[in-house]
């Protein structure tokens, strides 16, 4: 295709890593609402309903206070220790999501090898905030960008700036790839970047969004970037 750019923007989950296995996610949840001696029905709709938006945008102190705040909701008030049992459970979920696919870290591997740098905006939760720096992923990039830790979500035009102001990059330089939650593409086309749809394969097992439309050029696998911009 030929695209040129002197750096790649990813999203994370659906992109780097798969998104959302539900098979992992329900015991998450039924154990963390037991820690906290909370009803299932009550936790699970505050935490991922009326919640999701401030865990998302950071708005609480930490992790913690983001448990204690849904429990708070619901009238109930666990200990600590049990809110630090359910943070464990839920960090523990997290860190299980964050293995990427096989071909992610040799594709950034090629990328840096040309010369581009490399970043990642994703929409997450709190959670993600103390574990990312750890991870594999982390350290393939050269600029992380997580809303709950810059109080910003896509498709806010100011979370691409913010990306491309720390790549030293300007936006119509970049190429923003993603799986299209969140109107993400559209956001990255917004501002000038160059956007492009990566579909991977449906695993029964994840919740995955049905693929968005887009006219706009498409990849089933992170690879493909290198014929992309061969
Ligand atoms: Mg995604």
């Amino acid at each position: 295709m030929g695209l040129k750019a002197e750096a790649v923007v990813f999203d994370l989950f659906g992109t780097l890593v798969p998104s959302f296995s539900t098979n992992a996610y329900e015991p998450c949840l039924t154990a963390m609402a037991a820690d906290l001696s909370v009803p299932l029905a009550s936790f699970r709709r505050v935490w991922n309903g009326q919640l999701w938006e401030d865990r998302v945008m950071g708005r609480f102190a930490d992790a913690q206070e983001s448990i204690a705040k849904a429990c708070h909701a619901i009238d109930a008030h666990p200990a600590w220790d049990a809110v630090e049992r359910a943070l464990k459970r839920r960090l523990d979920y997290e860190r299980s999501l964050l293995t990427p696919f096989d071909d992610v870290l040799p594709t950034f591997d090629w990328l840096h090898g040309r010369g581009l740098r490399l970043g990642l905006i994703s929409n997450c939760a709190m959670e993600l905030v103390p574990l990312w720096d750890e991870t594999e992923l982390a350290r393939g990039l050269d600029v992380s960008v997580l809303s709950a830790a810059v109080h910003l979500a896509k498709p806010d035009p100011r979370i691409y700036e913010l990306a491309c102001n720390r790549l030293e990059v300007q936006p119509k330089d970049c190429l923003y790839v993603g799986d299209g939650s969140d109107d993400e593409l559209q956001g990255a086309q917004a501002v000038g970047m160059q956007a492009v749809l990566i579909a991977t394969r449906p695993d029964p097992a994840r919740r995955r969004r049905p693929v968005p439309h887009w006219d706009g050029p498409r990849i089933e696998g992170c690879a493909e970037i290198k014929t992309l911009l061969a």
